[in-house]
């Protein structure tokens, strides 16, 4: 019987032992990391995301500033907050909540992004460090998705992996996260000849492509890991990852839920990346 990797209980996990750490650092008499977290625009799926990260700080004691600007901001005044920002001490990490409209050159502003205020880990230079196997901040979804795989004790010593999907917040850097780690990864996209061929050797699928029901369960070897970071709707309004979770889950020997699989995990991620932030000026 396959095994349900559980996100959310991981993630309540992750979330509680941040919440000690900073009750440790308030207690040796230091100030709590902040996290800026800036929003342009009214997407509301961008608004909940921006509204549980802040609730989330709220509960763990990490300072929080949110910042929501008007949809027509120009570029030069958002740089201007970002810089402002990479200045401010009481600050240690700054997130602006992707997309953002498309007069704002999105590279543009997460360079502007002080490398070690990136709790994002979307910088050229964090990306860098990864890909040399420096300590750096790491994104978050990738980074929730190895915790993931460590918490459950699952070795990828000499894995083969298959990630579907090569989008730079997703599957590029977990294909670096698992090279690190001494998998062998194959990075998929929509290009890819024979998938099948390929997920169907591999010892762990990740699918990170946002079609639901796309990994069916001739695709994947009995006993596999299967890692579904897929986000969407189904017909009925209902949440629903890559993967078709009903069938393929009776061939695998691990599976994530969505919800309750990857998702949870980016938020704790951030969180996580927060206090790393602020112990560094510790
Ligand atoms: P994205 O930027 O939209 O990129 C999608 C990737 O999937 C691309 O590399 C694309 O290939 C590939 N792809 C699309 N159709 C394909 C097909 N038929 N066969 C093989 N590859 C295909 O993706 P993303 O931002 O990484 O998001 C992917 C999914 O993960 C979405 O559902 C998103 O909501 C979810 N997500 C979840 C979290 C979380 O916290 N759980 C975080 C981020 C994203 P090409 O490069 O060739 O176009």
């Amino acid at each position: 019987m396959t095994k349900i990797i559980d996100g959310k209980k991981i993630s309540i996990e992750i979330k509680e032992e941040i919440r000690l750490e900073v009750e440790k650092i308030i207690k040796n008499g230091k100030r709590a990391p902040g996290l800026a977290v800036i929003i342009v625009g009214e997407n509301p799926a961008s608004k909940v995301y921006v509204n549980s990260k802040v609730k989330t700080c709220n509960a763990l004691g990490i300072y929080s500033e949110k910042y929501i600007l008007d949809s027509e901001i120009s570029e030069i005044d958002l740089l201007e907050l970002v810089e402002k920002l990479n200045n401010k001490d009481e600050i240690d990490g700054i997130l602006v909540q992707l997309p953002l409209p498309k007069h704002i050159d999105e590279d543009k502003v997460i360079e502007a992004i002080k490398p070690n205020k990136d709790v994002d880990g979307f910088h050229p230079i964090n990306l860098g460090k990864l890909v040399i196997g420096k300590d750096g901040f790491k994104s978050c979804t990738p980074y929730g998705i190895m915790e993931l795989l460590k918490r459950y004790e699952i070795d990828l010593n000499g894995k083969d992996v298959v990630i579907v999907g090569r989008s730079n917040i997703v599957g590029k850097p977990l294909s670096i996260m698992l090279t690190n780690e001494n998998a062998t990864v194959t990075l998929c996209h929509s290009r890819t000849k024979k998938l099948s061929e390929k997920t169907l050797n591999a010892d762990i699928v990740i699918v990170a492509i946002g079609k639901e029901k796309f990994l069916t369960k001739d695709m994947v070897k009995d006993g596999s890991i299967v890692i579904d970071v897929g986000i969407n709707r189904n017909k009925l309004g209902k949440l629903c990852g890559d993967v078709d979770y009903e069938n393929v889950s009776k061939k695998t020997s691990f599976i994530t839920p969505v919800p309750g699989g990857v998702g949870p995990m980016t938020i704790g991620m951030l969180m996580k990346n927060t206090v790393k932030s602020r112990m560094e000026k510790i």
